[in-house]
Formats: C-alpha cells, sequence, structure tokens
C-alpha cells in the first residue's frame, strides 16, 4: 500500500538529431530519481531513470532508437547528473505509533517490575 513517483533531477535539450523526424532542435532529456511513499514515511531512494522525449514530432525516443550520438551524450549527461542522497521521512502518524508503543512498553516494564498493578 504504497506508492513510488519520480522527482524530475535534470532536464536538458540535445542538439543531436531526432531518430524519428531527424529535427536537430528537439530533444530533450529527462532525469528522474525514485521516491516511495506510504502512510508512515516518505524516501528517495538511489534509483534513477531517464527518458528522452522529441518536442518536433512528439515521441518519447526509447534507447533502441539511440543513434550512437545520442549514447555518447546520454553519458555524458549522467555524469553530470547529481542525484540526490538516499533519504527517509518518518510522517506523523509513524511518530504516533513510535510514541504508543513506547507507552506499551513502559506499561509492561512497570507492572512487570510491580510498580503499578491492576488488582
Ligand atoms: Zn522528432
Amino acid at each position: 500500500m504504497g506508492s513510488s513517483k519520480y522527482f524530475t533531477l535534470k532536464e536538458a535539450r540535445l542538439s543531436n538529431n531526432c531518430p524519428e523526424c531527424y529535427s536537430n532542435d528537439g530533444l530533450e532529456i529527462t532525469f528522474k530519481q525514485k521516491l516511495t511513499e506510504n502512510i508512515f514515511y516518505k524516501a528517495i531512494t538511489s534509483e534513477t531513470t531517464l527518458q528522452m522525449h522529441c518536442y518536433s514530432c512528439n515521441t518519447t525516443i526509447f534507447p533502441v532508437r539511440w543513434t550512437d550520438d545520442i549514447e555518447r551524450v546520454v553519458e555524458y549527461q549522467q555524469r553530470a547528473v547529481q542525484p540526490r542522497p538516499k533519504s527517509i521521512k518518518l510522517k506523523p502518524l509513524a511518530w504516533a505509533f513510535i510514541f504508543f508503543d513506547l507507552l506499551i512498553v513502559t506499561a509492561v516494564i512497570l507492572y512487570a517490575t510491580g510498580v503499578i498493578s491492576f488488582s
């Protein structure tokens, strides 16, 4: 019951020719990093992904269509991308859960050691 999202790290215009329409001013590459989220926390993963799109013919260019030139540029761009460090952020519900757990543990200890009794 979690969800995965991606946030944009970097967008770059390429001057390469599009493999579909041969225009040389439409290609854009987008680097994204994965984010997972559920009701307890929000976490940045180390997983990154990239997507290429041509705005001249409005087509997503998949890696199978890349030319050697495009591959070289992608490699170059990829080296310049700085992914965000992995991190995790707990949501209020998680803190409430932890607090509740602590309360139970404390009550059990107090009961076991005879500090409190229910009789
Ligand atoms: Zn195109």
